[in-house]
């Protein structure tokens, strides 16, 4: 059992240190009150092959794991981004597993190695205000009409698809019927933007402003059916290739956010002098942020078992089972971590100046998003502990 990185992992990890280095707090700070998008971060990362590191040589990529993936973003959150890399590089990547696994050679061709460098950026529509946690429960529809889908329907919270190349729509093709699995007839699309027939509007939020999540309108939208992405009908089964990795990346960023909030948590406590001692003296202060670091660092084991298990199988069903339990304990212990270090800071902690408070409104939607924490126990309660299913 070796519990190092390899040195092509750490390799890895230290540029990513380095990027963030340069793209400090205070630059996230600064877009996150203004609203503006970090274009220079995510062309960085981009430049440097971060998105590229699941993509095969062939098309542009370095043809690396889930592994190296989680180690890349965990890094890029504890360099100095917090939650901020968090969501720009996962939804970027979501497009890029999504063709490597269902595209076909000509989709593999046209996206991936523009989708590798970061020029191509695409977003994820799936949520619609009836369908989140169920998400079987989408009506926004596609019509197949001669060569072309007619598109009309509704998504919510999608985050950056003003920013994006690229839309990843999940939609019906057949409406849900009796006898059949509700995850059947559903469909994968993969549409260039932007077009006439989608239209979006920002939904002001609590945090992460750097990306705006927006509500979408899909008014005839028509795209050729090349847009298909795997087969028609089987869009469901064929997203859940890529739910593993997206709460084991999730996960991976929460670690790094927490590691970020600890430890400038832990030079406030060790610099800041109240009653003639620095407060980090008191156990008070001391022994949460220990508790928490403890917390965060198991978290870690479990991120990168999780990542390994995926890498070797991702169909195995221990591959599940650990991806949900890492989600579910990196996010607790980021949650925990961000309000103690918070904390620590008294007042402080709660002027924007410095960043606590952003990264503990970022460390609330790990928690919701991409699925929810009582999700990931309604799938250990189930699938990892064998108890009945309880919705
Ligand atoms: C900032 C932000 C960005 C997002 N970006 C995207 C995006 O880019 N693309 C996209 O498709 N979606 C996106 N989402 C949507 C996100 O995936 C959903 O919000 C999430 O899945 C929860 O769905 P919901 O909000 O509809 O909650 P609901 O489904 O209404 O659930 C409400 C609460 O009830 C709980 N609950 C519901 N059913 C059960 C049950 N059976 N057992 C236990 N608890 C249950 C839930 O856990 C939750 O706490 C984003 C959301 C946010 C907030």
């Amino acid at each position: 059992m070796d519990f190092d990185l390899s040195p092509e992992q750490q390799m890895m990890a230290d540029t990513a240190i380095q990027i963030s280095a340069r793209f400090d707090p205070e630059y996230w700070r600064d877009k996150d009150e203004s609203g503006t998008y970090p274009s220079e971060f995510i062309a960085e990362i981009g430049k440097q092959g971060f998105f590229g590191l699941p993509v095969p040589e062939a098309y542009g990529g370095m043809g690396l794991g889930l592994t190296e993936l989680s180690v890349a973003m965990e890094a890029l959150c504890r360099g100095g981004g917090g939650g901020g890399p968090a969501l720009g590089y996962l939804f970027g990547l979501l497009g890029n597993l999504s063709v490597l696994h269902h595209g076909n050679e000509e989709q593999k061709r046209r996206y991936l190695p523009d989708m590798a460098t970061g020029k191509k950026i695409s977003a994820f529509a799936l949520s619609e205000p009836e369908a989140g946690t169920n998400s079987l429960n989408i009506t926004t529809f596609a019509r197949h009409e001669g060569d072309e889908f007619v598109i009309n329907g509704g998504k919510w919270f999608i985050t950056n698809i003003e920013n994006s190349d690229a839309l990843l729509l999940v939609a019906r093709t057949e409406k849900p019927q009796e006898g059949k699995s509700k995850a059947s007839g559903i469909s994968l699309f993969l549409i260039d933007l932007p077009q006439a027939g989608i239209t979006h509007t920002p939904i002001p939020k609590h945090g992460f402003n750097y990306y705006k999540s927006n509500q979408v309108f899909i008014e005839d939208l028509r795209v050729h059916e090349s847009c298909l992405l795997g087969d028609e009908g089987r869009g469901f089964y064929n997203l859940l290739g890529t739910l593993n990795p997206e709460r084991v990346l999730i996960a991976a960023g929460a670690v790094g956010t927490a590691r970020l909030a600890l430890s400038r948590a832990v030079i406030y406590a060790g610099e800041r002098n109240v009653f003639g001692v620095p407060i980090g003296m008191h156990q008070a202060v001391q022994h949460p942020l220990a508790a928490a670091y403890a917390k965060v660092e198991s978290a870690w084991l479990m991120v990168l078992k999780a990542a390994t298990l995926n890498d070797i199988d991702n169909t195995d069903k221990a591959a599940g089972d650990f991806a949900n339990m890492a989600k579910f304990v990196a996010v607790e212990s980021c949650i925990e971590a961000c309000y103690h270090a918070m904390q620590t800071y008294g007042g402080a902690g709660y002027a924007r100046e410095y960043h606590q408070e952003r990264w503990w409104r970022e460390a609330q939607l790990f928690r919701l998003a991409p699925l929810t924490q009582q999700i990931t126990l309604n799938y250990i309660g189930e699938h990892v502990l064998g108890l009945p299913k309880s919705y």
